[in-house]
């Protein structure tokens, strides 16, 4: 079994894009720049927002994060984002869900200039993606997607099956696989016999959110496991996928943590590059 090693994959895309950063600002005496909205106090969207400034201004990104309490108006962010979208040295704009219940996160999601939507959210990107055009690919699924390329070269007509179908994960990764000419299954939590399909799969991705879901009989040969959940359990940080098991069938396996998850913040990075590019190339 191949351990797919998203942190390892995930320090190369850091490096390249330091590289490219550099060049930038001796080309275009410019930084781009990523600023992050936080709203509230939650202790993981802290954390997350902590990790995506130490990994912006490591790759040399300006980085700037936008704090406000948990009962701030609706209106204070549309402002500010308002006003990012205007700014020059903005390159990439990112609230971080969840938002508290009294602010609309489409509203939220819509105000946000599509060419600084580091995390491919607006209507804009969703439907550019949907259309097999060039657009801004939310973080995780292109992630996942560099990985499963990484170990797949060749995905044209393969059978992908995707566990979840939200707009963060779900439903942009089968866009994505689709475009490669796989032939894909989107599961959720009403399919019926979910281990069936899942048996199907050349190309497995759980992004679920329920521990170990997925078992060592519910894999195919050989085929490739993408494991983007994150649950905090009494035995720590575990995937949707019972990793011990599946890696005794399928060819490659992606570790919780140190797989999925690093990735997500290199793409956001590479994002933020990809924005700068649009506006100033
Ligand atoms: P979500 O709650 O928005 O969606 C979960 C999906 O799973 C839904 O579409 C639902 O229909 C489906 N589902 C629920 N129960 C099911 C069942 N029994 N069988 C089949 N499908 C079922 O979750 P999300 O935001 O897509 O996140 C999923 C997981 O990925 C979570 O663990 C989250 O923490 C993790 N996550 C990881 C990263 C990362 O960087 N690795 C990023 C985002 C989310």
């Amino acid at each position: 079994m191949i351990l797919i090693d998203g942190k390892k994959t995930a320090g190369e895309i850091r490096e390249e894009l330091k590289k490219e950063i550099f060049q930038i600002k001796k080309e275009n005496k410019k930084v781009p720049g990523l600023s992050v909205i936080l709203i509230g106090d939650l202790a993981p969207s802290q954390i997350y927002v902590r990790m995506k400034e130490k990994a912006a201004i490591e790759v040399g990104l300006k980085s700037q994060i936008i704090k406000y309490p948990n009962d701030v108006e609706e209106k204070t962010v549309l402002d500010k984002i308002n006003e990012l979208n205007k700014n020059d040295n903005v390159s990439g704009i990112l609230v971080q869900l969840p938002l508290p219940n009294h602010i609309n996160k489409q509203k939220v999601i819509e105000s946000i200039s599509p060419l600084k939507d580091v995390d491919g959210f607006h209507p804009f990107n969703v439907g550019n993606l949907s259309s097999g055009n060039e657009s801004i690919v939310p973080c995780t699924p292109l992630g996942c997607y560099l990985l499963i390329k990484k170990y797949e070269k060749n995905l044209s007509g393969k059978k992908a099956v995707i566990i979840g179908r939200s707009n963060l994960n779900g439903k942009p990764m089968t866009q994505l696989l689709l475009k490669e000419n796989c032939t894909v299954t989107i599961t959720h939590s009403k399919t019926k016999d979910l281990k069936r399909e899942c048996l199907s799969a050349d190309i497995l991705v759980a992004a679920v959110g329920i521990p170990k879901l997925v078992k060592g009989d519910w894999i195919k040969k050989d085929s490739v496991v993408i494991d983007v959940g994150i649950n905090k359990t009494d035995q720590g940080i575990v995937g949707d996928v019972d990793f011990e098991e599946v890696s005794k069938t399928a060819k490659a396996v992606t570790p919780v943590p140190g797989g999925v998850g690093p990735m997500t913040i290199a793409c956001l990075l590479k994002n933020t590059i990809k924005c700068f590019k649009i506006v100033n190339f």
